[in-house]
């Protein structure tokens, strides 16, 4: 049978330090996302999802309203993402090319971007994500809660995300997920990975 199997981390366990500490990516990555992707291989086997990709289980999921097998997929997928939104300090780069022009156009500012995802991450009630999107071309921030996911929306292209699940930071940051949210996007975040899929999505 063909699973879905746990994306590597783009980076050692204590690479987002100290920002996020390598006790919180183990749990993190090696409890939390590990565990939404086996939970996953154990609710499809022997169903017509097994086969599928990922973000094919998520899309299919949505539209049959099976929540147990969407809201581990899209946490799976929401998950990988994460990873990939972040980057050690100073190791993610600046925003280049057609994506730089479009922060300007739509934002007014790197900084103004980072205030607007900030202020959705701390905005979202309970359990979510705050995301920054593509939507033909243009640029927005939105959050969604539990384990929705913009990739549902047809036309949107998911380009950061912030994970603001309380397992995300508690460790570290206890309730301060504001202090967290200002440290990561801050500190953490991985333009370049954002630059590439804005140019993937026009
Ligand atoms: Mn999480």
């Amino acid at each position: 049978m063909s699973e879905i199997t746990l994306e590597k981390l783009p980076y050692a366990e204590n690479a987002l330090e100290p920002v996020i500490s390598s006790r919180t990516v183990s749990f993190h990555y090696g409890k939390h996302h590990a565990g939404y992707v086996s939970t996953l291989n154990k609710l499809i086997d022997g169903t017509p999802y097994a086969g599928l990709r990922l973000d094919e289980i998520v899309r299919r999921a949505a539209a049959d309203g099976a929540s147990a097998i969407f809201n581990n997929a899209a946490q799976a997928w929401n998950h990988a993402f994460y990873w990939k939104s972040l980057a050690p300090a100073g190791a993610g780069g600046e925003p280049t090319g057609a994506f730089a022009a479009a922060v300007q156009r739509d934002f007014g500012s790197k900084e103004a971007l980072v205030k607007a995802l900030a202020e959705a991450a701390v905005k979202r009630f309970g359990s979510g994500w705050a995301w920054l999107v593509a939507e033909k071309g243009r640029l927005s921030v939105l959050s969604t809660a539990n384990a929705e996911t913009p990739i549902t929306r047809p036309g949107v292209t998911p380009l950061l995300t912030l994970d603001v699940w309380e397992h995300a930071y508690y460790l570290d940051w206890q309730n301060r997920r504001a202090d967290y949210a200002d440290a990561v996007l801050g500190q953490l975040v991985n333009w370049s990975f954002a630059s590439a899929a804005y140019a993937g999505s026009v």
